[in-house]
């Protein structure tokens, strides 16, 4: 499968995660829309919300958040999915923005 996500997941590109668990990665955006601007990435291969069963990876998702957040020390963030194409999403391998700093 052709997923610039799961490459980065698999560490093909050796991106550097700034947190890493058993669920997911979190590494920086390369276009970022913050001054803190983080993706929150599960290592399991979903497409998107619409798509996702597992109410277990979710939860995980969002502690990871809070995890990646408490680590770095950003208490104040924006949290954002987008979910289809109509919404925004480029990146069909469900992700969790976090930004922080200059968004309004
Ligand atoms: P979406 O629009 O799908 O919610 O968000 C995809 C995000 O992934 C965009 O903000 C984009 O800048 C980011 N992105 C796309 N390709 C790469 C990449 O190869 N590396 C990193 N670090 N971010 C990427
Ligand atoms: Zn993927």
């Amino acid at each position: 499968m052709d997923c610039i996500f799961c490459k980065i997941v698999n560490g093909e590109f050796n991106t550097e995660f700034v947190y890493e668990n058993e669920y997911a990665v979190v590494f920086k955006d390369i276009n970022p829309k913050a001054d803190i601007h983080l993706l929150v990435v599960p290592r399991l291969h979903v497409e998107s919300l619409n798509e996702i069963e597992d109410e277990l990876l979710l939860g995980k998702l969002m502690m990871t958040v809070k995890a990646v957040t408490k680590k770095l020390g950003i208490k104040s963030f924006r949290t954002v999915i987008n979910t289809g194409k109509e919404a925004g999403q480029e990146v069909f391998h469900l992700h969790i923005h976090i930004l922080s700093g200059g968004i309004n």
